[in-house]
Protein backbone atom coordinates (compact mmCIF):
# COMPACT_ATOMS: atom_id res chain seq x y z
CA UNK A 1 0.00 0.00 0.00
CA UNK A 2 1.49 4.01 -0.50
CA UNK A 3 1.81 6.53 1.36
CA UNK A 4 -1.55 7.95 0.45
CA UNK A 5 -4.49 5.63 1.27
CA UNK A 6 -7.69 4.50 0.89
CA UNK A 7 -8.95 4.28 4.46
CA UNK A 8 -12.37 3.19 5.13
CA UNK A 9 -14.33 4.43 7.91
CA UNK A 10 -17.43 2.87 8.79
CA UNK A 11 -19.43 3.34 12.40
CA UNK A 12 -23.07 1.59 13.85
CA UNK A 13 -25.63 4.37 14.90
CA UNK A 14 -24.71 3.67 18.58
CA UNK A 15 -21.19 4.43 17.62
CA UNK A 16 -21.10 7.16 15.11
CA UNK A 17 -20.58 9.70 18.34
CA UNK A 18 -17.21 7.94 19.25
CA UNK A 19 -16.04 7.76 16.10
CA UNK A 20 -17.32 11.20 14.92
CA UNK A 21 -14.87 12.57 18.29
CA UNK A 22 -12.35 10.23 16.70
CA UNK A 23 -12.49 11.91 13.03
CA UNK A 24 -12.48 15.07 14.59
CA UNK A 25 -9.44 14.74 16.81
CA UNK A 26 -6.91 13.32 13.83
CA UNK A 27 -8.50 15.59 10.74
CA UNK A 28 -4.94 16.39 10.51
CA UNK A 29 -3.91 13.01 10.12
CA UNK A 30 -7.02 11.70 7.87
CA UNK A 31 -6.90 14.41 5.41
CA UNK A 32 -3.52 13.41 3.75
CA UNK A 33 -5.31 10.07 2.71
CA UNK A 34 -8.76 8.96 0.79
CA UNK A 35 -11.42 7.61 2.81
CA UNK A 36 -14.18 5.38 1.86
CA UNK A 37 -17.54 5.20 3.91
CA UNK A 38 -20.89 3.78 3.88
CA UNK A 39 -23.29 6.31 3.29
CA UNK A 40 -24.12 8.05 6.95
CA UNK A 41 -20.84 7.63 8.42
CA UNK A 42 -19.87 8.92 5.13
CA UNK A 43 -21.60 12.07 5.30
CA UNK A 44 -20.70 13.06 8.88
CA UNK A 45 -16.93 12.08 8.19
CA UNK A 46 -17.54 14.51 5.32
CA UNK A 47 -18.65 17.71 7.46
CA UNK A 48 -16.68 16.91 10.01
CA UNK A 49 -13.55 17.05 7.70
CA UNK A 50 -14.64 19.69 5.59
CA UNK A 51 -15.47 21.96 8.58
CA UNK A 52 -11.84 21.33 10.18
CA UNK A 53 -10.35 21.65 7.09
CA UNK A 54 -11.95 25.07 6.22
CA UNK A 55 -10.99 26.67 9.77
CA UNK A 56 -7.61 25.70 9.77
CA UNK A 57 -7.29 26.50 5.69
CA UNK A 58 -6.82 23.21 4.62
CA UNK A 59 -7.83 21.17 1.74
CA UNK A 60 -10.34 18.71 2.81
CA UNK A 61 -10.20 15.02 1.68
CA UNK A 62 -11.94 13.04 -1.03
CA UNK A 63 -14.88 11.09 0.88
CA UNK A 64 -16.04 8.37 -1.81
CA UNK A 65 -19.64 7.55 -0.10
CA UNK A 66 -20.89 3.98 -0.52
CA UNK A 67 -24.47 3.00 0.05
CA UNK A 68 -25.89 2.90 3.70
CA UNK A 69 -24.74 -0.10 5.60
CA UNK A 70 -27.82 -2.13 5.75
CA UNK A 71 -28.83 -1.46 2.23
CA UNK A 72 -25.44 -3.00 1.07
CA UNK A 73 -22.99 -0.43 1.78
CA UNK A 74 -20.93 -2.99 3.71
CA UNK A 75 -20.95 -5.45 1.11
CA UNK A 76 -19.76 -2.46 -1.44
CA UNK A 77 -16.70 -2.30 0.94
CA UNK A 78 -16.20 -6.05 1.06
CA UNK A 79 -16.05 -5.75 -3.11
CA UNK A 80 -13.43 -3.07 -2.66
CA UNK A 81 -11.37 -4.76 -0.62
CA UNK A 82 -11.41 -8.07 -2.60
CA UNK A 83 -10.21 -5.78 -5.65
CA UNK A 84 -7.27 -4.09 -3.75
CA UNK A 85 -9.20 -0.61 -3.17
CA UNK A 86 -8.92 -0.58 0.38
CA UNK A 87 -5.90 -0.14 2.90
CA UNK A 88 -7.42 0.36 6.36
CA UNK A 89 -10.76 -0.29 7.87
CA UNK A 90 -11.62 1.79 11.19
CA UNK A 91 -14.71 -0.02 11.83
CA UNK A 92 -16.71 0.68 14.82
CA UNK A 93 -19.48 -1.85 15.13
CA UNK A 94 -21.95 -2.10 17.83
CA UNK A 95 -21.02 -4.88 20.24
CA UNK A 96 -24.54 -4.25 22.39
CA UNK A 97 -27.12 -4.53 19.54
CA UNK A 98 -27.65 -6.47 16.72
CA UNK A 99 -28.12 -4.97 13.18
CA UNK A 100 -30.45 -6.01 10.25
CA UNK A 101 -27.53 -6.48 8.33
CA UNK A 102 -25.13 -8.37 10.88
CA UNK A 103 -24.50 -10.89 7.81
CA UNK A 104 -22.63 -8.51 5.78
CA UNK A 105 -20.69 -7.44 8.97
CA UNK A 106 -19.74 -10.51 9.63
CA UNK A 107 -18.96 -11.25 5.61
CA UNK A 108 -16.67 -7.70 5.56
CA UNK A 109 -15.18 -8.94 8.99
CA UNK A 110 -14.22 -12.28 7.37
CA UNK A 111 -13.05 -10.53 4.10
CA UNK A 112 -10.78 -7.68 6.16
CA UNK A 113 -8.76 -10.75 7.79
CA UNK A 114 -8.71 -13.04 4.59
CA UNK A 115 -6.34 -9.84 2.93
CA UNK A 116 -4.95 -8.99 5.61
CA UNK A 117 -6.30 -5.40 6.18
CA UNK A 118 -5.37 -3.52 9.07
CA UNK A 119 -8.83 -3.22 11.20
CA UNK A 120 -9.54 -0.92 14.17
CA UNK A 121 -12.97 -1.60 15.71
CA UNK A 122 -12.65 0.80 18.91
CA UNK A 123 -10.79 3.89 19.88
CA UNK A 124 -7.66 2.28 21.37
CA UNK A 125 -6.96 0.27 18.19
CA UNK A 126 -8.05 3.17 16.04
CA UNK A 127 -5.49 5.44 17.89
CA UNK A 128 -2.25 2.83 17.59
CA UNK A 129 -3.02 2.67 14.61
CA UNK A 130 -3.35 6.13 13.26
CA UNK A 131 0.10 7.08 15.54
CA UNK A 132 1.63 4.39 13.54
CA UNK A 133 4.52 5.29 11.53
CA UNK A 134 3.63 3.13 9.01
CA UNK A 135 0.15 5.64 8.47
CA UNK A 136 1.76 7.59 6.48
CA UNK A 137 4.70 5.42 4.78
CA UNK A 138 4.65 2.53 1.98
CA UNK A 139 3.66 -0.66 3.73
CA UNK A 140 3.86 -4.10 1.99
CA UNK A 141 1.25 -6.14 3.74
CA UNK A 142 2.07 -10.07 3.59
CA UNK A 143 -0.86 -12.23 1.38
CA UNK A 144 -1.35 -15.67 1.74
CA UNK A 145 -1.08 -17.30 -1.59
CA UNK A 146 -4.34 -19.18 -1.90
CA UNK A 147 -3.79 -20.13 -6.15
CA UNK A 148 -3.51 -24.30 -4.53
CA UNK A 149 -7.33 -23.14 -2.91
CA UNK A 150 -8.42 -22.14 -6.65
CA UNK A 151 -6.59 -25.06 -8.56
CA UNK A 152 -7.62 -28.07 -5.96
CA UNK A 153 -9.56 -31.06 -6.73
CA UNK A 154 -12.97 -31.32 -6.11
CA UNK A 155 -14.73 -34.56 -5.55
CA UNK A 156 -18.09 -34.56 -8.04
CA UNK A 157 -18.61 -38.26 -6.93
P1 LIG B 1 -24.21 3.84 7.68
O1 LIG B 1 -23.95 2.31 7.66
O2 LIG B 1 -22.90 4.53 7.64
O3 LIG B 1 -25.01 4.14 6.43
O4 LIG B 1 -24.99 4.15 8.92
C1 LIG B 1 -23.11 1.74 8.62
C2 LIG B 1 -23.56 0.37 8.96
O5 LIG B 1 -24.62 0.26 9.59
O6 LIG B 1 -22.90 -0.63 8.61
Amino acid sequence: MKKKKNIAIVAHDNRKKDIMEWVGFNWKELAQHDLICTGTTGKLVDDTLRAKCEEHGAVPPTVLRLKSGPLGGDQQLGALICEGNVDLLIFFWDPMQPQPHDVDVKALLRITVLYNIPTASNRSTADFMVSSHLFHEDYEPTIKDYAEYITRDVDMT
